[in-house]
This record gives structure tokens, C-alpha cells and sequence, in this order.
């Protein structure tokens, strides 16, 4: 047993060597994107602002003009990081290997959809290039019977009946290992800094931390009845599931928004929120045992669950295809045609968002809690890069786990979500980069 052992860690040794050594060759700060939409605009943009990491970059996507277009207007503004562009379609593992194989990156940052995380992954693994991504995997087609038998094995296991969950992309650990690649999960704001600042609130502030509510502002108002600030597909599937939160080592499962608090937010106001299932929970329930229970609640406006309802109850938030005019359509997938596109919210959105968590925990036998945000500015955004808030606070943290990554400080062979690094460098590059944070030791509790 002991000599398998040794063999498999030597193997993982040499591995680790062959990448290095790749690395000093010449895939050195060059970077592959795949997906051009909102999130992938800002994180792109913010690449070419931290150009002694990114020194070149292949923007990728299923519609390459989108990629030509952004191009343009980064080298028009001068950018020293040396762009190409291609096709690619990231539902075909061999198409994403031959780009890879093709542009050799140090790297890939996944900012296509979370259908695409798994093939994204196997492509990297063949490649043996790091992974990073900003959504845990979800499939497109919710009928396929063999993910529905696993999905509801799961559902009895875990508790909860969201369609998205870490376990397909936590089956990777080993491989990744193996391959000596780092694989970085969910990098975007909620997941992704919600998690940095659980663990920079462990570093720093408690021995033990207890409770966590993770609470995602958007008072931002685009002037439309009813719009979706990320791809609307995703953004709606979320919403509208059932919530859940994590309690003494279990799931408690709600009805859709049926969970509902009022909270003051720093420098916003007062808002609606309700309780949803998000992903970090599943991660940080996992990587903090001692918590007791972890909530997260979203905003919503009255007109947005009054349309969301609506919507549902005729069926066009369905995953599951129809029959139309002799042609074969997915409601959702036609909603999100006749939605405006999240990537033109900008020049109409104003206001700020506020995103952030509020820790109840122990410090040197002493209760305390600490609520850290970031609070930002649709138009102030909108002035930087020509996107809104979400995008922005999606973007800038894609862009800084990646040049964690590929500068070394996050590198770790293996699958791993943000709140499993040291999180001091991610919180100096948020300042740096555009979405400074607070530390507030006196919040009002949430009940
Ligand atoms: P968009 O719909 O705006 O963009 C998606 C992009 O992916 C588009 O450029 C699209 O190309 C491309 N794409 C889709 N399918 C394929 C494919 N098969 N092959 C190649 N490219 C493809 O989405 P967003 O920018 O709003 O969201 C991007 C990601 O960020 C999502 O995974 C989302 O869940 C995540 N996110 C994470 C958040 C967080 O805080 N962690 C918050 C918000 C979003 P085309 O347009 O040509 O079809």
C-alpha cells in the first residue's frame, strides 16, 4: 500500500515538474477566455489593466464577432496585452482541446455558462492547462435521464433540489492532482468574494465563526418593468427554485422565496430580501465545520417577482422543450431572446449594489460579529469599462483568482473553491482593482 502511495506522489511530483517546465518554456501569461458575454467584458478588460501578468490573451467565443469587437476597442485604447480571437464551441470537448492545443495558454478562464463547466474541464485536463471558472456546473437539459437519476439520488442525499452542485466538479480533485493543474471554482463575486471574505474573516477575525448570512444587494433601478442583470436563463432557473439554507450540518429546504427580511444596507437603504439557495454554501459548509448555519439572501423588487411569477405560471420559465409551429423551442431559451441583453443594462442602470457578509462568531472567548461588503456604483462602472454592476463585480474577481493563479500564489494542484487560499492577496487586488471593501464591527443582525 505504502510503495502505491510513494509511486502515485512521485507521479504527482514529476507531473508538477513537466508543468513547470512547460511553464518556463513559453505559455508564460498567456491567457485563453471563452465566452464574450457581460461577465467575460469585464474581465477581459480588467486583464489588460494588470498587463504584467496577462501579456497575452485569445478571446474565444461562439459568436467571434462580439471577441472582434472588444478587441478593437482595447487596442484602440493601446493595450500592451497582444489579443487574438477565435470560434469555439465549448458544448465539443475536441474542439476546446484543438483551440487549446493550437493558442498552448498557461491557462483557461471559463466565462461561457456553467453547461459548458465539465467540458471546459475535461479539455484542460487533456491539455494539462490550470481551469478557472465563476459558476458551478448546471446541465442545459434538465429531462436527460441519466443526469436526472443522479440528480435525484442527490435530492434524498443532500437535501436540497437546486439543479447546479459542486459534486460533479469536486470529482475532478484527483485527476486534477495528477495532472499537477489547478482547477478554481466559482471566482466570480457570490460565489467567489463571498468566500474570500469568510476565510479572511477566520484569518483575521475569529477562532471560531458561527453564523454566516451572505446578503447580495442590487439597488440599481435599468428603467424596465422586468429585466435580468446576468444571463437571464441562469439568473431565472436560480431564482425561481426552491431557497435552502445550511443548519447543524444539514440542508433545511424553503418554498421559492418564502423566507423574507427587510435590511438597511450601507450606503443603498432599506430593501426586500428573500432567502435563496446559493452555491458557496455547499463549498463553505464543507471547508468550515464549525458554522452552525449559513443564509443567503438576494433583493428583489416588487415589479420583478411580480413578472418572475407571471412568467412561471404560464410556463415560460420551462427548461423542457416544445413543440411550436412544427419547430422544437425551450421557453426559457425564447424569454431570454425577447429580454434585454444584461450586456446593454449599463448606460440606463443607476444606483449601487452592496455585497457582502455578516460573521457571528468567537474571538479569544469573546462573541463578535463583523460584516464585510463592498458597496458599487452602476454608472461609475458604466464610466470605467461600458458595463453595469453585476458584470463588473462578476468580472474583477474572475480576473484576479486567475492572476492568482498564473502568478503562483493560488496554485494548487487540484479542485478548489476561493475560500481554500490564503485570502490576503484576492482581498489587496478587490482595493487595487476596483471594488474596495469595509469592515464594520457593529452591523445590525439579521433575524
Ligand atoms: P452571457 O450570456 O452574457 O455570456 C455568455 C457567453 O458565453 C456569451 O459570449 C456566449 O456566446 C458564450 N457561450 C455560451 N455558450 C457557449 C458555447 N457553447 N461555446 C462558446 N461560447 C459560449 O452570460 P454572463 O456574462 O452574464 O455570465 C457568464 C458566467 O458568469 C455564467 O456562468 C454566470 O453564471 C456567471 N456569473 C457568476 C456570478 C458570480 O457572482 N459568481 C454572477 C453573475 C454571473 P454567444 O453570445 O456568442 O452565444
Amino acid at each position: 500500500m505504502q510503495v502505491i502511495e510513494l509511486l502515485h506522489d512521485l507521479r504527482v511530483i514529476w507531473n508538477n515538474k513537466e508543468k513547470i517546465k512547460m511553464k518556463e518554456n513559453k505559455n508564460m501569461g498567456r491567457l485563453l477566455v471563452i465566452g464574450c458575454g457581460g461577465v467575460a467584458q469585464v474581465a477581459i478588460q480588467k486583464c489588460c489593466q494588470n498587463s504584467a501578468v496577462f501579456t497575452e490573451m485569445c478571446i474565444a467565443s461562439r459568436t467571434v464577432s462580439k471577441c472582434d469587437a472588444l478587441k478593437d476597442k482595447l487596442e484602440k485604447q493601446g493595450t500592451p496585452v497582444k489579443i487574438t480571437t477565435a470560434t469555439v464551441n465549448a458544448d465539443d470537448v475536441n474542439d476546446v482541446v484543438k483551440l487549446i492545443k493550437e493558442y498552448k495558454p498557461e491557462a483557461v478562464l471559463n466565462v461561457a455558462l456553467p453547461y459548458q463547466d465539465l467540458v471546459i474541464m475535461d479539455a484542460c485536463l487533456e491539455c494539462k492547462v490550470d481551469y478557472i471558472d465563476t459558476a458551478n456546473y448546471e446541465p442545459e437539459d434538465t429531462d436527460d435521464p441519466k443526469w436526472r437519476e443522479i440528480y435525484e439520488k442527490r435530492c434524498k442525499e443532500k437535501g436540497f433540489t437546486a439543479y447546479f452542485d459542486y459534486s460533479w466538479q469536486w470529482a475532478y480533485m484527483d485527476k486534477f492532482k495528477e495532472a499537477g493543474i489547478t482547477g478554481l471554482l466559482g471566482t466570480g463575486f457570490d460565489p467567489g468574494v463571498t468566500s474570500v471574505f469568510t476565510a479572511y474573516a477566520k484569518k483575521h477575525y475569529f477562532d471560531e465563526i458561527h453564523y454566516i448570512d451572505i446578503m447580495d444587494c442590487n439597488g440599481g433601478d435599468h428603467g424596465y418593468a422586468f429585466a435580468t442583470n446576468f444571463n437571464p436563463e441562469i439568473n431565472l432557473r436560480e431564482v425561481s427554485a426552491n431557497g435552502s439554507y445550511w443548519e447543524d450540518g444539514h440542508w433545511v429546504e424553503t418554498k421559492p422565496m418564502e423566507i423574507k427580511r427587510v435590511y438597511d444596507f450601507p450606503e443603498v437603504g432599506q430593501k426586500d430580501m428573500y432567502l435563496l439557495h446559493h452555491e458557496e454554501i455547499e463549498a463553505l459548509g464543507r471547508n468550515f465545520p464549525e458554522v452552525k448555519r449559513i443564509r443567503f439572501f438576494m433583493t428583489f423588487g416588487q415589479s420583478y417577482l411580480d413578472h418572475m411569477r407571471c412568467l412561471e405560471d404560464v410556463g415560460m420559465l420551462s427548461t423542457s422543450p416544445i413543440n411550436f409551429d412544427g419547430k422544437e423551442i425551450v421557453p426559457i431559451q425564447f424569454l431570454k431572446a425577447l429580454l434585454p441583453d444584461p450586456a446593454s443594462l449599463g448606460p440606463r442602470t443607476v444606483g449601487k449594489t452592496n455585497i457582502g457578509c455578516i460573521f457571528r462568531g468567537i474571538k479569544d472567548g469573546k462573541e463578535r460579529v463583523v460584516y464585510i461588503y463592498n458597496v458599487c456604483d452602476h454608472q461609475e462602472c458604466y464610466k470605467e469599462l461600458g458595463s453595469q454592476a453585476i458584470s463588473y463585480t462578476t468580472g474583477v474577481p474572475a480576473m484576479i483568482g486567475t492572476a492568482l493563479v498564473m502568478s503562483g500564489k493560488w496554485k494548487k494542484p487540484g479542485v478548489y473553491t476561493t475560500d481554500e487560499f490564503d485570502p490576503d492577496p484576492y482581498m489587496e487586488m478587490l482595493n487595487e482593482y476596483g471594488l474596495p471593501w469595509v469592515v464594520d464591527e457593529n452591523p445590525v443582525l439579521v433575524d
